[in-house]
């Protein structure tokens, strides 16, 4: 997609974020059709569904990736195709279960968030995600270094430090993509607290896609997907 000859900067997220009527196809068949969003700033939204029904089409539409067929996407009244790209996708942060751990320490596997992080930056978005603790336990710290040549975090330590790497951005909007997909019960409940407090303490948006009724119940409200529309609003609480 192109910018517009003169884009806005868009602010950090004040309101809200809407899906207005988006349909969308990819090649002839429809896959996201009439879709309506609405989701307030700060709101921890789960959206459930089946492999197919169009979620992860929904992030690619709100980075850009793909412009919508008919309706629009706004965030704060915002049209993006007015935004500039830089100014939408730098609030923005994914976290998904596919997981890149550098052959670095885990100071710099933090900080490619955000490539000019402090240590004491880069502290905090550990401290937020869970995970100065157990890298205060690693042999050299923030200093040990991980990947093929150095030490192997479990799949929770990992989830952790890709979690601290998208805070280290400080982003508005954090879209957690099966984020818990490949880890256990047990490791899936401490993220899903972990996401439940920092939706509570930094009144970040969160949108937590999943193919789990249970991963998608923690969350304040449900929009349930089929084959590219929302069969079912939380916020409504009816069906349609
Ligand atoms: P979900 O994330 O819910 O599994 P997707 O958004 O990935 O669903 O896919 C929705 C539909 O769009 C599926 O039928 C899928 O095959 C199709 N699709 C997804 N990505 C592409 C693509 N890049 N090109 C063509 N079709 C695609």
């Amino acid at each position: 997609v192109a910018e517009v000859v003169e884009p806005k900067a868009l602010p950090r997220l004040r309101e809200g974020l809407k899906f207005e009527a988006v349909d969308f196809s990819y090649g002839d068949e429809p896959v996201l059709r009439g879709l309506e969003v609405d989701l307030p700033k700060g709101t921890k939204l789960g959206v459930v569904g089946e492999s197919g029904a169009g979620k992860s089409t929904l992030v690619s539409l709100l980075l850009r990736f793909y412009d919508p067929t008919e309706g629009r996407i706004t965030l704060d009244g915002v049209d993006i195709r007015e935004a500039s790209i830089e100014s939408l996708r730098g609030q923005m942060a994914l976290v998904s279960q596919e997981i890149v751990i550098f052959n670095q320490s885990v100071a710099d596997n933090i900080a490619c968030g955000k490539l000019d992080a402090t240590r004491e930056e880069i502290i905090a978005a550990a401290k937020a995600a869970n995970a100065h603790e157990f890298i205060e336990g690693l042999p050299e710290g923030y200093d040990t270094r991980l990947g093929e040549q150095g030490t192997r975090l479990s799949g929770g330590q990992q989830q952790r430090v890709a979690i601290a790497r998208a805070l280290a951005n400080d982003p508005a909007i954090v879209w957690g993509d099966e984020l818990t997909g490949n880890l256990d019960s047990t490791n899936s409940a401490e993220i899903m607290e972990l996401l439940t407090r920092l939706n509570k303490e930094q009144h970040q948006t969160f949108v937590i896609v999943t193919h789990s009724e249970e991963v998608g119940a923690l969350a304040d409200r449900i929009v349930r997907m089929n084959d590219g529309v929302i069969v079912d609003d939380g916020s409504r609480g009816d069906d349609y």
